[in-house]
């Protein structure tokens, strides 16, 4: 595989591995491969300004043998139908893994949106979704936040679809604020999930966590609350960083304080009593645990044998080249994949969707203790495939969500 690979071509590659394992059939192998529907549209909106900001919109559907699909929508600059195509594959893969009745999917708009106002960025929302709204739906496809998307995005989408139905129809979107039928602990549920597996993982390598010294990159939504999980366990949180920059203290550091400073100044750094660090020094800290929940290819081939934890877990989509997969494993690092680490946030969706189905709504501690139920399931259903197919975790996770698609396909067949 070439170096400079893309993000769909990792997708493709990770899917072919799982099909050499499970000795998939090549009728299926190929139909997985290529999403069921992908959309493209433009998304032409009035700006403050009077003039016209003009935004490429995207949706992927990946594939919905076991249900609808499901999954977020990021703003970012310079997004691909390449990237949102290998992040919806993703999703099919994960949802499966979580056992969760949901196919994949994921879109995007191409926006900066420090850029725009809160009025435009509600009339760029509200128009994209009108652009895709026929392919969208409670029991079609199911969009949720992700990145530089928040409850506030996911009110405007659940308000356009209803107006255009006539009706309100709260289960069309997950990850709404609570008082519009959002769930309890939706916010830090993706968070919540990578420290249950830290926590299922640590066990298994004999890592005692109090104490134990975690490095996190990124400190949104995500990042931000694995910190405040990690510490409230116990751990020494030794770096966090955003993109701006990092800091580090060798004291840890308590994520609430950092959080109020990042507010106060838009960054991590110059913290109290923290040495400021690199993004890139971030990686190669002295730790335990390493969490990236930021961006995609982080850890290349050229900092992976510079690695000093000993557990991985990728809270983050992709942030693992191939290659330095490779040297991750063969340096016996721990490595919780994407595709298990970071599904908290779609499981506790696919409980906001049930309780919105069912017109109930559940405690935060019942969501809580069905999340770490679905977690430690989903991790030890994954253990399981590592031990007997003497496998490392990304590869058995694969193995797992992939054959369960597979399994699926096989049994309702191809139509017509
Ligand atoms: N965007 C999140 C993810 O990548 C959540 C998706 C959802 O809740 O549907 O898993």
């Amino acid at each position: 595989m070439a170096t400079d690979h893309t993000p769909l071509a990792v997708a493709q590659a990770q899917l072919n591995l799982a099909a050499k394992k499970l000795n998939l059939d090549p009728r299926i192998h190929k139909i997985l491969s290529e999403p069921k529907r992908s959309i493209i549209v433009s998304v032409d909106i009035k700006l403050d300004n009077c003039s016209v900001g003009v935004f490429r919109g995207i949706r992927v559907q990946h594939w919905d043998v076991r249900g609808p699909f499901k999954g977020g929508i990021r703003y970012y600059p310079n997004i691909t139908m390449d990237e949102v195509t290998a992040l919806a594959m993703l999703m099919t893969w994960k949802c499966a893994i979580a056992d969760i009745p949901y196919g994949g999917a994921k879109g995007g708009v191409c926006v900066d949106t420090k850029k725009l106002s809160k009025g435009e960025l509600e009339r760029l929302t509200r128009r994209y979704i009108s652009l895709i709204v026929d392919y969208l739906g409670p029991h079609r496809d199911i969009p949720a936040p992700d990145m530089y998307t928040d409850a506030q995005t996911m009110a405007w989408i659940m308000d356009t679809y209803s107006q255009l139905k006539g009706y309100s129809v709260p289960e069309c979107v997950t990850g709404k604020p609570v008082e519009i039928g959002g769930s309890e602990g939706r916010t830090e549920a993706t968070g919540k999930g990578v420290i249950h597996c830290v926590k299922e993982a640590a066990s298994k390598i004999g890592l005692k966590l109090k104490g134990a010294k975690v490095a996190i990159q990124g400190f949104g939504n995500v990042g931000f609350h694995a910190a405040q999980l990690a510490h409230e366990q116990g751990c020494k949180i030794v770096a966090i960083s955003d993109s701006v920059g990092g800091v580090y203290s060798s004291q840890g550091l308590d994520p609430q304080a950092v959080l109020v400073h990042k507010e106060k100044t838009g960054s991590v750094q110059n913290f109290n009593g923290a040495t400021n660090i690199t993004n890139e020094e971030l990686l190669e800290t002295n730790c335990d645990i390493l969490i990236p929940a930021a961006l995609q290819n982080q850890i290349t081939r050229k900092n992976a044998d510079k690695i000093q934890a000993r557990m991985i877990a990728e809270a983050a989509n992709g942030p693992t080249t191939p290659e330095a997969d490779k040297i991750l494993s063969e340096r016996d690092i721990c490595l919780i994949p994407d595709i298990l680490a970071n599904s908290g946030g779609v499981i506790v969706s696919y409980f906001e969707w049930v309780q919105n189905l069912t017109r109930e709504h559940w405690t935060l501690e019942e969501v809580n203790k069905k999340l770490e139920a679905k977690m430690t399931k989903a991790f030890n259903d994954v253990y399981l495939i590592t031990q007997k197919e003497e496998s490392d975790m990304r590869t058995a996770a694969l193995t797992l969500g992939v054959g369960r698609v597979a399994d699926a396909i096989k049994t309702l067949g191809l139509w017509p």
